[in-house]
């Protein structure tokens, strides 16, 4: 019988992503590095490996039906279950030249963002719930920001990115209310301001820094909260 927990971590080839996969690495889980680049993600497999983390590549595009399904597909033969699923991957979308002022929003940005930021959530998750299910405790974390809260309305105006959080905060929500009864444990993380590319580096935070809350909700105790929007500090305003 295999008793290491497995996470699945989106994106988990640079940025926040990579820092939670090493942080899952640290607390002892096998961790699954979803991501669309084979050599980005050979080399961030590398790399948590050398860092000693017991770690599987699998290829991940959250915008594709046919590559989720084989992922979920992947992990099954690896390792039958899945204990976490941490949706990190996501986009701005283009802002330059005022690409996300709502009053002359190209459309296109829009269903750009909401494809990888919400349907790319919705699709690996459903993919991944019958993984989930066989786990004793399974958690999901969903990766926003406090720009998607309605009520802060922080950062700049952007019209595709700022609402397809909101959106995804919203998902989550239903997601909980669906989850109920069941083991299943889904919460919303706030990272802060994370140098990564996504800021071209602007960020106060480290990636690491990013990574704590994901990894706390990653987590969470069988009575722990669900279907909440949390960060360092605590709850986030919706
Ligand atoms: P990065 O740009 O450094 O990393 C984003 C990751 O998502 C990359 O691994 C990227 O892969 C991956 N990705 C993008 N599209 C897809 C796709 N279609 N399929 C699979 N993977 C994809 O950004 P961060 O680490 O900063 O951001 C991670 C998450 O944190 C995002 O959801 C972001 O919205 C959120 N966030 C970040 C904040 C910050 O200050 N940095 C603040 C609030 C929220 P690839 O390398 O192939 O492009």
């Amino acid at each position: 019988v295999n008793n290491t927990k497995t996470a699945l971590v989106t994106g988990a080839n640079k940025g926040i992503g990579f820092a939670i996969a090493q942080g899952l690495g640290t607390l002892g889980f096998t961790v699954a590095v979803g991501a669309r680049d084979d050599a980005r993600r050979e080399e961030a497999v590398e790399r948590l490996r050398a860092a000693g983390t017991d770690t599987f590549g699998v290829a991940l595009d959250v915008t594709s039906d046919g590559s989720v399904a084989a992922a979920a597909a992947s992990i099954e033969k690896e390792a039958g279950r899945l204990d976490v699923l941490v949706n990190n991957a996501g986009i701005s979308g283009r802002f330059e030249d005022g690409a996300q002022d709502p009053t002359t929003l190209d459309l296109d940005v829009l269903r750009t963002v909401l494809e990888t930021n919400v349907f790319g959530v919705v699709r690996v998750t459903n993919a991944m719930l019958p993984l989930l299910s066989r786990a004793a405790s399974p958690r999901i974390v969903n990766m926003s920001s406090n720009m998607g809260s309605l009520t802060l309305q922080t950062g700049p105006v952007m019209a595709a990115y700022a609402p397809s959080k909101s959106m995804l905060n919203s998902v989550t929500a239903q997601y909980a209310r669906r989850f109920a009864d069941t083991d299943i444990i889904v919460n919303v993380a706030c990272p802060g301001y994370v140098a990564t590319d996504f800021t071209g580096f602007a960020g106060e935070r480290t990636p690491e820094q990013g990574a704590a809350i994901v990894l706390r909700l990653a987590t969470l105790p069988d009575d722990g909260p669900r279907g909440g929007f949390f960060d360092d500090k605590g709850a986030v305003a919706w």
